[in-house]
C-alpha cells in the first residue's frame, strides 16, 4: 500500500478509529521515550484469588498504583515463569495464562489484554550482557504478572513483557543480571518482581487461609530479618539467603518466589527511598510484604 492509498483509507474511517490505530502503531514501533527514573516494585502476589477478591492486599496494590507515574511499559519477573536460559516475551498480544488448578470458574474467565512490547523485548535482549536473552513467542502473562498488575493498571493499557527466571543459576547471578536492567528505568519502564518473600506451601495452615496476621515463629523471624536488610540497604545477606539459618531455609524452600525480590533490590540506587506495604503474613507460612523503591 502506498502512503497515498493509506491516507485515503484513513480518511474513510471514523476519527476515533484513526486516532486509536495511529496510537497503536506508534506504541509498537517507537523507541521508548526517556523519562525520570521509574520506581521499582516487588509485589507479594499470594493466592491467585487476589485477582478477583476485594481485600486489604488488593487495596494496597491500588493505592501504590495510583501513586505511580504512568510507565511507557512494564517488565515483570514472575515466580511462575522458570526456564533454562533467560527469555523475554516478544509477542504483540500476550495471552492471559491461567496457570493454576482448582479455583472458581470466575478466576479462569479473567482476561488481562494488555499489549506486549516487541520494542522493549528487543531493547532488553540487547541491553543484557551477562547472558544471551532469547525472544519468546509462546508464553504470555502468567498469574504472577496479571493477578497483581491488573490492580495497578486496571485498563490494561500499559504494554507488559515478562522476563523468565533461569532455574539453573544461583541467586547472585540473578542479582547481577537484574543490575543490567537499570537503564530501562530511565526509559519509563516499570520493573516489577512478583513472588512472595516467605513462601512455604508445604507448611501453609490451609484451614487458616483467610487468617491474615497469623505467622509461624520461623516465618516472623525470617520476615523481620528480610525487612531489616531491605530497609538498611544490605543486599548481601539477602543474596546469601541460604546461609542465614533455619528460619530462612523454611521461608525459602525453593527459590522461585523469592528471586523476584532480588531483581527489585538490585535496581535500588544508594540512598533511594524504600517503602514496604501489604506487610502481612497469611496462613502461617506466607507473607504478602511488598516493596516500592523510588
Ligand atoms: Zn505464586
Amino acid at each position: 500500500m502506498t502512503r497515498k492509498h493509506f491516507l485515503q483509507l484513513l480518511a474513510t474511517l471514523p476519527f476515533t478509529t484513526v486516532a486509536m490505530k495511529l496510537r497503536d502503531v506508534n506504541a509498537l514501533l517507537e523507541p521508548l521515550r526517556p523519562t525520570a527514573p521509574m520506581p521499582v516494585l516487588f509485589l507479594g502476589h499470594g493466592s491467585p484469588m487476589n485477582a478477583i477478591e476485594e481485600n486489604e492486599f488488593v487495596a494496597g496494590f491500588r493505592r501504590i498504583g495510583s501513586q505511580l507515574p504512568r510507565p511507557n511499559a512494564i517488565l515483570c519477573v514472575s515466580a511462575h515463569w522458570e526456564t533454562r536460559g533467560t527469555w523475554v516475551t516478544a509477542m504483540e498480544k500476550p495471552r492471559t495464562i491461567h496457570d493454576f488448578g482448582g479455583f472458581p470458574k470466575a478466576l479462569y474467565e479473567v482476561q488481562y489484554p494488555a499489549p506486549g512490547s516487541p520494542t522493549l523485548a528487543q531493547e532488553t535482549a540487547q541491553l543484557i550482557q551477562k547472558t544471551s536473552v532469547g525472544l519468546d513467542y509462546q508464553w504470555g502473562l502468567d498469574h504472577g504478572a496479571w493477578s497483581v498488575i491488573k490492580h495497578l493498571f486496571p485498563k490494561a493499557d500499559v504494554p507488559v513483557i515478562q522476563m523468565s527466571l533461569d532455574y539453573t543459576q544461583p541467586p547472585r547471578w540473578h542479582y547481577e543480571l537484574a543490575q543490567e536492567l537499570a537503564a530501562l528505568r530511565q526509559k519509563g519502564v516499570l520493573i516489577v518482581g512478583s513472588g512472595n518473600m516467605v513462601h512455604n506451601l508445604r507448611l501453609v495452615a490451609w484451614d487458616r487461609l483467610n487468617d491474615t496476621g497469623f505467622a509461624y515463629d520461623w516465618a516472623t523471624e525470617a520476615s523481620e530479618k528480610m525487612k531489616q536488610y531491605i530497609r538498611s540497604g544490605d543486599a548481601q545477606p539477602l543474596i546469601n539467603y541460604a546461609a542465614q539459618g533455619k528460619a530462612f531455609q523454611l521461608a525459602i524452600p525453593t527459590p522461585e518466589h523469592y528471586l523476584p525480590l532480588l531483581y527489585a533490590l538490585a535496581l535500588r540506587h544508594k540512598d533511594e527511598p524504600v517503602e514496604l506495604f501489604n506487610d502481612r503474613p497469611v496462613a502461617g507460612a506466607l507473607t504478602m510484604t511488598s516493596v516500592k523503591i523510588g
